[in-house]
């Protein structure tokens, strides 16, 4: 039997910034609802170790960072809802979201958390090989490919900027574009073509990445020219995948101001959103950044925008939703 829920704050999405905003807001008293969606947990549930959260001298598992901070969560007051927001109303207040539980969801607040998705090629064998030598994020994992050899694909500034982060680690780094000309900034051009480490192979598609060993990590790849398609195969130890972000805001288009590319827009230095009491935090609004210290802070920040939000427009509910 579906039911309404009644809230001063809702959260949607079970990433870092989706629980930060919720550990803050519960501890600031607005029992808030975090609705978790379908991968409770977000990209860190798809990635093994993680050396650069702080506060852990040794590696800890992406999966058991993200059980913790659901948690830590719950612990200070959160609600969990295992349910996912299908449907949003953001033209009047309280704000009315319904679940795929059919649950109806009446907040004063809401922050929008759910996240973006690294694109990936859509290779088996670039699933089968997904952290153990095929990645989405040289920040990540570029660390353990010290003195190895490692492409990136793609051609935007995310390729190329994960590119010139991995010279820092590995001895060589092959740059691998579908086209002959990168989209990305010049300057970030130009920088990749003179450093030393690195060198471009263009017009290439990637075909298969290719592994072996017990138990089996990458050892190369397999490319075929676009207009030829004659195949070469490259000797490699990483595979960086740079080809774009979807962020998961398909629910919110139309309800609330979103970029060019799907982003929420929030004002910047702030996480405000265009609709007055409708913040947006984490990857859903940062195409830059993308980290999981990243995300908790501006979860952090937006429950307490959100808190002072409450304080200063309260009592909020002008018109009750049928
Ligand atoms: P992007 O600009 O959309 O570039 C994606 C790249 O991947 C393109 O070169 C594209 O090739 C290639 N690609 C897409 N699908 C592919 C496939 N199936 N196989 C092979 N290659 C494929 O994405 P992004 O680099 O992640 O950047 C996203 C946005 O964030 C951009 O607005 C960017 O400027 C911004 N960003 C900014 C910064 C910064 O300011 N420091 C850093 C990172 C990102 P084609 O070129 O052939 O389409």
């Amino acid at each position: 039997m579906p039911e309404t829920h009644r809230t001063k704050l809702l959260v949607i999405g079970a990433g870092p910034a989706g629980y930060t905003a919720a550990i803050y807001a519960a501890r600031g008293s607005l029992e808030p609802i975090l609705v978790a969606g379908l991968q409770p947990g977000g990209q860190l549930m798809i990635t093994t170790d993680v050396e650069n959260y702080p506060g852990f001298s040794s590696a800890i598992q992406g999966p058991w960072l993200m059980e913790q901070m659901a948690a830590q969560a719950e612990h200070v007051g959160t609600r969990i809802m295992n349910d996912l927001v299908m449907e949003v109303d953001f033209s009047r207040r309280p704000f009315r979201c319904v679940g795929d539980s059919g649950d109806i969801y009446i907040a004063d607040t809401v922050i929008i958390a759910t996240g973006a998705q690294a694109r990936w090629l859509g290779l088996p064998s670039e699933k089968a090989y997904q952290g153990a030598g095929v990645s989405a994020c040289a920040t990540c994992d570029g660390f353990f490919y010290r003195g190895k050899r490692v492409a990136v694909i793609g051609g935007g500034n995310s390729a190329v900027e994960e590119a010139l982060y991995l010279t820092h680690h590995a001895d060589r780094v092959t740059l691998i574009h579908r086209r002959s000309s990168l989209r990305a900034e010049k300057i970030l051009q130009r920088r990749l073509f003179e450093h030393p480490k690195v060198d471009v192979i263009w017009d290439h598609v990637v075909e298969e990445i290719t592994g072996g060993g017990t138990p089996a990590v990458v050892t190369g790849i397999r490319l075929s020219h676009r207009e030829t398609g004659i195949e070469r195969t490259l000797d490699l130890d990483g595979v960086f995948v740079a080809i774009g972000h979807t962020p998961n805001t398909a629910v919110f288009r139309n309800h609330v101001e979103l970029d060019g590319e799907g982003y929420v827009r929030t004002i910047a230095g702030s996480t405000r959103t265009n609709i007055e009491g409708v913040f947006a935090a984490g990857d859903v609004q940062d195409k830059i950044f993308r980290q999981a210290v990243t995300a908790a802070g501006t979860g952090c920040m937006a429950a307490l925008e959100a808190e002072k939000w409450l304080t200063e427009v309260a009592p909020s509910p002008v018109l009750e939703h049928a």
